[in-house]
């Protein structure tokens, strides 16, 4: 059977790629291969480098308000194709449509937020700095820079990045996930209707030997990259030796605190939403449970509840709260970490392994599992398990409870759920995590704040999103003056 061949586009142009190997891509739900993507050669990502490099100068010197209005434009396309993109999202990355379409809302608000451009990107003007001489601050685009972005949120993610780089002034490449790319080519399809010039926007599909040359490529001067923790190292020490500037948002290991005096029931409501929505692929999934006191019988049997009922299944069935993981190996992986957990001593309290799904026997499901006693330390309270699957462990106090926070060796979300705002003022002022929720389970930020993330889930200082977007993708430049006539 012949499958769709998704294709390169470079330099305006949608191109087939010469690659000698391709990639299935598979749809989760029923294992059956949808496209394949071509592992495009360095070659492939030098045509697309160059054909960025000559369109970079005509487009810096777009001016900000005529930039921006190709992005109101694709902010209109994207609104209009929305159901397409997230159909589309479903069927490669198994997510629910209802949580598709929510990641495509949150990938247009960051358009919006960089139509702000003009007024975001402007300097500062300081007159007589001495007697007679001014200063001024400008900021000015970089030239290439690329994206390369995970399987997990294949419309969001390369959304946090487009848009402001355009916006600057900066020309664009785009390495999508080998896993979901599918979703890049209907964005991509988007933005080659909205007439820009030639080179401004490419996309090169492919895996490592595709990254390799985006990182060594002496034009591209800006790299940002979101997946996970090893690739985010690499990616980031690989392209800052070789003088790039970068950002590298890595995996996360998600605790939740859940003092007594919250509302348990709503808290497990919540909580079930964090660690079982998107199947647990998202970095900002709950995935330990820190219980203090009391909490621990309440909460625990509210979330096994909670997860014995949720509805699991192909994500554009009526009803399907929870779609499969991305592949067979990520469930072996997962079902092996849950094993691991028990060989530790923790106790599976809701068993989602060997799920079967009617009519959908060959898809890789699991249903929501929980496993508690988790010790402190242990391999499943410290891996990152991208799955359905919730550690409870119990502390005694807020303070025994955000110290295993900061034990993590990860930083990327930790959610506290209490009526003290005592409680909740300490947790803001002592966790070392980069995005905090009180009393929400997924602390994601909007658009107009920076998504951030520390120790192993952030390699570089300037996060995705908003006003750090805009420090990351422009070089600022001071200039000092006196006119003598
Ligand atoms: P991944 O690291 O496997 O892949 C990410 C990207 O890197 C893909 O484009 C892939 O093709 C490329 N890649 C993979 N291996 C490579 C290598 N050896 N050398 C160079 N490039 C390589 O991640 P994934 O499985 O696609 O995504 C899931 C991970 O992403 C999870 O760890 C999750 O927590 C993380 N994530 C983090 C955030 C965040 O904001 N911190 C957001 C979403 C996902």
């Amino acid at each position: 059977m012949s499958h769709t061949q998704l294709l390169n586009y470079i330099n305006g142009a949608w191109c087939r790629s010469e690659a000698g190997e391709r990639l299935p891509i598979v749809n989760p739900a029923t294992a059956e291969t949808m496209a394949t993507m071509p592992l495009s050669p360095a070659a492939e990502v030098d045509a697309a480098v160059r054909a960025a490099a000559n369109a970079f100068r005509e487009w810096r010197q777009t001016p900000a308000g005529e930039r921006v209005q190709y992005l109101f434009r694709l902010k209109t396309l994207l609104e209009e194709n929305l159901d397409d993109i997230a159909r589309t999202i479903t069927n490669e990355c198994g997510k629910t449509y209802t949580e598709a379409a929510g990641e495509v809302r949150r990938g247009i608000e960051n358009v919006e937020v960089a139509c702000g451009i003009p007024t975001l990107m402007q300097g500062a003007y300081s007159e007589d700095i001495a007697r007679g001489i001014d200063e001024i601050l400008i900021r000015q685009p970089l030239g290439v820079v690329a994206a390369i972005t995970p399987f997990n949120f294949p419309g969001m993610i390369p959304l946090w990045f487009l848009p402001y780089a355009l916006a600057c002034g900066n020309t664009f490449v785009l390495k999508p996930s080998d896993k979901t790319p599918m979703t890049a080519q209907k964005i991509c399809g988007l933005l080659a209707q909205l007439g820009l010039p030639q080179g401004v926007v490419n996309l090169v599909n492919g895996a490592k030997e595709t990254v390799d040359a985006l990182l060594d490529h002496p034009e591209v001067r800006a790299i940002s990259f979101v997946g996970s923790s090893p690739v985010a190292k690499y990616v980031y020490s690989r392209a800052t030796a070789n003088g790039k500037r970068a950002q590298c948002q890595g995996g996360a290991k998600n605790p939740l605190i859940v003092l007594p005096d919250a509302d348990l029931e709503e808290v497990a409501r919540v909580a079930a939403e964090s660690a079982f929505g998107c199947a647990g692929q998202r970095c900002l999934a709950a995935s330990l449970a820190i219980t203090v006191g009391e909490a621990t019988r309440t909460f625990t049997q509210a979330m096994a509840e909670a997860a014995v009922s949720r509805r699991v299944g192909y994500g554009l069935d009526e009803g399907i709260e929870m779609g499969p993981v991305i592949r067979a190996e990520s469930k072996a992986r997962i079902e092996s970490l849950i094993q691991a957990g028990v060989d530790e001593g923790a106790k599976v309290i809701v068993d989602g392994r060997s799920a079967r799904i009617p009519s959908y026997e060959q898809g890789y499901f699991l249903k929501p599992t929980i496993l508690e006693a988790v010790k402190p330390g242990s391999q499943l309270a410290q891996t990152e398990i991208f799955g359905p699957v919730l550690g409870v462990m119990a502390a005694r106090d807020i303070d025994e409870a955000i110290a295993i926070v900061n034990r993590q060796p990860y930083g990327n979300m930790a959610c506290l759920f209490t009526r003290s705002g005592a409680a909740a003022r300490q947790f803001r002022y002592e966790a070392q995590v980069g995005n905090l929720g009180i009393n929400v389970g997924v602390a994601a930020p909007m658009a107009f704040f920076p998504f951030c993330g520390t120790k192993e889930s952030f390699f570089g200082d300037l996060h995705g999103q908003s006003r750090d977007a805009v420090e990351f993708y422009t070089e600022k430049k001071v200039v000092v003056e006196r006119w003598l006539q």
